[in-house]
């Protein structure tokens, strides 16, 4: 269960108890088993590419997939249940485009064509800052869609590429790659994100070739991976974008605390304050029940469960990430008397 990546110890996390690998995966395990056990009522939904939304009454052996991955500082890899089971990054990847544009652009030039607001509206929603004629925020799909056109080269091939070689820095995994399939239903099922982009283009929001930046946009979205892959890329966001397993820096230093931010006043679609306010920490989630933790300056959380609450957030990653963050005093403002990570508390689960 316990993959070494790199050879630093996990003595690197600093806790105050400091728990043994074994330790970890134990209690790890033990949130599994808690977690596990779905209330049935708090999953709405669940999302296929080639089905879109369809009731739990529907949901066949996805309804008990469940994974979960711990990346520490230190480069390495925790996972329980279903960590090596893949599936596509949808709306994390994001964060990604997002990041590669800013390190393309700066934060003024990208500011001036996507805004840094929550907006309150469910992701695929078809509003506009109007004040300022820009995308609300880069984690709503109008946001993202220019974000990735922004993203630097001479077509969107070469976009693609560079967002894929962004995603494969971030996650230390060469392989990730777009699942072909997966992208053709997506594109299949594009009208919603199409009249967005459409209609972006009547407004000059963005120009060119509507159907080129749809493309670009969902590949990203249908590139596969696995929640131990998201565990780094989160520790990597944690770390000041230096990716623990490889040692490299993937983004440079000042635009880390503005992917961030973003992530956490808008990462969690319209639930984002909610989350602020119980986890409290940046985190991102996809429509394929992928969520993403990066708990600053300590490491990373990857969650996988495609049973989604009626934000479209999985319902058993935000349990996770709730006791995980409860448990640990990992809530950024949380005081250092209640940190049981780095700080002097201990931790409130022992199990
Ligand atoms: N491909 C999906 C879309 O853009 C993903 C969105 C998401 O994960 N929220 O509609």
């Amino acid at each position: 269960m316990l993959l070494h990546r790199g050879r630093r110890a996990w003595q690197d996390w600093r806790v105050t108890a400091l728990p043994t690998g074994e330790q970890i995966e134990q209690r790890l395990r033990a949130l599994y088993g808690r977690c596990e056990v779905e209330p049935p009522d708090s999953v709405a939904s669940y999302y296929d590419s080639a089905r879109g939304y369809y009731g739990p009454e529907e949901a066949g052996e996805e309804s008990g997939r469940f994974g979960v991955a711990l990346a520490s500082r230190a480069g390495q890899v925790y996972g329980v249940g279903d960590d090596e089971i893949s599936f596509p990054l949808q709306s994390l990847s994001k964060i990604f485009a997002y990041g590669l544009a800013l390190a393309d652009w700066g934060r003024e030039r990208v500011l001036e064509r996507v805004g840094v607001e929550p907006s309150g509206d469910a992701y695929h929603s078809i509003t506009f800052d109007e004040r300022n004629h820009r995308p609300f925020n880069p984690m709503v799909n109008a946001g993202a869609l220019v974000t990735s056109d922004l993203v630097k080269g001479s077509s969107p091939e070469e976009k693609l590429e560079r967002i894929l070689t962004m995603l494969r820095l971030f996650a230390g995994n060469d392989e990730l790659d777009v699942d072909r399939e997966t992208f053709r239903d997506e594109l299949r099922n594009a009208d919603g994100n199409r009249a967005v982009a459409y209609l972006m283009r009547d407004r000059k929001m963005i120009d060119g070739d509507v159907e080129g930046i749809l493309g670009l946009y969902l590949q990203q979205c249908s590139v596969h991976v696995t929640c131990r892959d998201l565990a780094v890329m989160a520790a990597t966001l944690a770390n000041g974008c230096v990716n623990p397993v490889t040692g490299e820096q993937v983004l440079p230093l000042p635009r880390v605390r503005d992917v961030l931010s973003v992530l956490y006043t808008c990462g969690m679609y319209d639930a984002a304050g909610q989350w602020a306010y119980d986890v409290g920490v940046p985190a991102k989630s996809g429509v394929s029940g992928g969520i993403l933790a990066a708990i600053p300056g300590k490491g990373g959380i990857g969650v996988y469960s495609p049973g989604l609450d009626s934000y479209g957030n999985s319902a058993r990653g935000i349990k996770v990430c709730r006791e995980m963050s409860e448990n640990l005093g990992l809530h950024v403002f949380a005081a250092e008397a209640e940190d049981a990570m780095l700080g002097a508390a201990a931790p409130s689960i022992a199990s």
